[in-house]
């Protein structure tokens, strides 16, 4: 009468209902939405559990004096006679389980349905790593290693929805482009290693100044990006100020080193003369440009 299938959550060690397919003959309690709750695994029964592990089924009967009490209270609430257990299995790891329940009255399942939805939830456990192993590589590809940020093609990706967005919605939109003073002599006088430990105080220091509506991201080398949706070029300015303050008087405490840096920003509110990301952020580094040479360690506007 209905069916579902949970994924296992290791971070959380939960599993959650992914999805649910409640039938036409589903009791009125079944008739519930299930979808996206979350469960403790650890409340599973250890012999369930060796089941799933085992790529064996497993089912209750609401009847059966044997059943966990939890169990029995979660098939009472819903309204299940019965339910068959099927693992999410692949290259031994189980990924979760499926339940097919029978609201109206006690039901065996036969040896043919069981290994018919074997068949099935071995494509779906197939589908479901397939698709968890692209949303992994297409992150990676989009964030850079080294400081946890996006790079550049991460910041452009969410960049360009975030500014469709706002230009639909006719709201503001800055762009501050940010590039360490001197960074050479970082890396001259500490070493590469100790420039790369400075690169990623300096991110960490950019993802708690800015509110968590903007978009940070490495532009490249010691270039750095923030966009940022709803606010015009004053409050770009400001937040711009306050984080070259901020950096210019916080050291980076490395290996009993102290090490002070200053950036300098340029700064590019939207509009009629910048139509696209790209042309806002040109306008940003042209002001990050002017920046460096008026001596470097500012904020510029760009007109
Ligand atoms: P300016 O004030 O004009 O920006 O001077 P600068 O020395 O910072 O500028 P320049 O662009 O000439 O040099 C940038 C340096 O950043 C050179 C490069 O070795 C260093 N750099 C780029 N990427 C990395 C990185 O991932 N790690 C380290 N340690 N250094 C890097
Ligand atoms: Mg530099
Ligand atoms: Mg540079």
């Amino acid at each position: 009468t209905s069916a579902y299938i949970n994924e296992y959550r290791e971070e959380s060690n939960e599993y959650v209902v992914l999805a649910e397919h409640i039938s036409a003959n589903a009791c009125e309690e079944e008739k519930r939405s299930d979808l996206g709750t979350a469960y403790s695994w650890d409340e599973l029964e250890d012999e369930f559990l060796e089941n799933m592990d085992a790529g064996r089924h497993d089912y209750s009967h609401f009847d059966d004096s044997e059943i966990p009490r939890g169990e029995r209270e979660h098939m009472q609430e819903f309204g299940a006679k019965s339910i068959l257990y099927i693992p999410l299995i692949t290259k031994e790891k189980v990924m979760g389980f499926a339940e097919i329940w029978e609201s109206r009255h006690k039901r065996e399942f036969s040896s043919e349905e069981i290994n018919l939805c074997h068949l099935i939830l071995q494509q779906a456990a197939t589908a479901l790593e397939n698709a968890r192993l692209f949303e992994e590589t297409q992150s990676k590809a989009l964030t850079d290693p080294l400081t946890g940020l996006n790079n550049r093609r991460g910041l452009f990706e969410i960049g360009h929805i975030e500014f469709t967005r706002t230009r639909r919605l006719k709201r503001p939109f800055s762009v501050i482009m940010l590039d360490i003073d001197h960074f050479k002599r970082v890396n001259d006088q500490y070493g590469h290693p100790v420039g790369d430990q400075v690169l990623q105080f300096l991110a960490s220091e950019l993802r708690s100044s800015v509110r968590g509506a903007d978009i940070v991201g490495r532009y490249g080398g010691e270039e750095f990006s923030i966009f940022l949706s709803g606010s015009g070029g004053t409050a770009a300015m400001e937040l711009a100020e306050r984080i070259r303050k901020t950096i210019e008087t916080t050291p980076f405490r490395v290996e009993g080193n102290l090490i002070r840096i200053t950036i300098s920003l340029g700064v590019a509110e939207y509009n009629e003369n910048s139509p696209n990301l790209e042309t806002l952020v040109a306008r940003a580094d042209q002001a990050l440009y002017v920046a460096k040479h008026k001596g470097r360690n500012r904020a510029i506007f760009g007109k």
